[in-house]
């Protein structure tokens, strides 16, 4: 891991006042493509987030022995959490829609060699939705020399985070994206097919993305759930990455109770690649069930 690689999440984390010192690794491309109604959907891989279990970021309030015995549970190393980052490309209405961009080139990710895996030339990216605006989401929104990686996209963001964005982001990012920013209100339908559904806690502006209706839907969760093994197994446990940490973990048992009842397909872009499952009940909690039913 070179020092390279290592300063975007290290800046992220100033930028954010974000306790995690985490180590965003390479593992290359990839591209994993379903139906969901009309629309093709397609997994799309940046890199990984290797995260020490240090206390600072998962079981804040609980300690690293606890996140350890957990995670020793799960058959997982107790030292380390690795999380996917990830994103989502959505082709429907005549749109082509990017779900967040990763942590961008400058931090080595794989998001453009992925999209090429899939056939799709960044020029052809019409829409880009933002879930919140932490680096892991939207590094990619630029190249590695600060241009605009998707120049004909126009870049849709809740109001809330923008607004925060503006204070508390990168100021040459915002510079770079702010004449492309179209903001929209959390609730609201961003584009034909897509509803922006607010879940509070992670950031002040934080949403996930409904897609699709009915039986034939995915939801993009955003950062509802980090880890699949601690975020599900215990949704209580307060998550350093979160602005607010108790509203973070209300939304997160209320959410997670909700889609155990529906049963509903999410993506989930920081859970294993691709990220393409349901959340189930398990004991007093909920465990990870991956299912790519209906990937070509
Ligand atoms: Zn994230």
């Amino acid at each position: 891991m070179n020092r390279f690689v290592l300063m975007p999440l290290a800046m992220m984390a100033t930028v954010f006042s974000s306790p995690a010192v985490s180590a965003p690794a390479q593992i290359g491309p990839a591209a994993t493509s379903l139906r969901v109604g009309n629309s093709t959907v397609i997994a799309l891989r940046d890199m990984l987030n290797i995260v020490p279990n240090d206390g600072s970021v998962f079981g804040k309030d609980v300690g690293s022995k606890q996140v350890a015995a957990a995670l020793s549970e799960a058959g997982a190393p107790t030292d380390r959490i690795t999380l996917g980052v990830d994103a989502l490309f959505v082709r429907q209405s005549g749109r082509n829609v990017l779900i967040d961009t990763g942590l961008g080139p400058k931090a080595g990710g794989a998001l453009m060699a992925s999209l090429a895996k899939a056939g799709v030339k960044p020029d052809a990216i019409s829409d880009i939705l933002i879930t919140h605006s932490h680096g892991d989401h939207v590094g990619g929104l630029v190249t590695a020399t600060g241009a605009r990686a998707f120049p004909k996209a126009a870049i849709h963001m809740s109001a809330a985070e923008w607004v925060w964005m503006q204070q508390k982001g990168d100021p040459a990012l915002v510079a770079a994206i702010s004449a492309r920013m179209k903001t929209f209100q959390i609730g609201a339908t961003v584009l034909p097919g897509i509803v922006a559904v607010g879940i509070a806690g992670h950031t002040p502006g934080h949403v996930a993305f409904q897609i699709g209706t009915g039986g034939s839907r995915l939801l993009d969760i955003g950062d509802l759930a980090h880890s699949a093994i601690l975020s599900l197994g215990h949704p209580a446990w307060i998550i350093g990455y979160d602005t607010d940490g108790l509203a973070g973990r209300k939304s997160r048992e209320a959410w997670l109770a909700r889609l155990a009842a529906s049963g509903e397909r999410v993506f989930a872009p920081h859970f294993p690649f691709p990220g393409i499952g349901r959340i189930k009940r398990q004991g007093g909690a909920y465990a990870w069930q991956p299912d790519v039913r209906g990937i070509d």
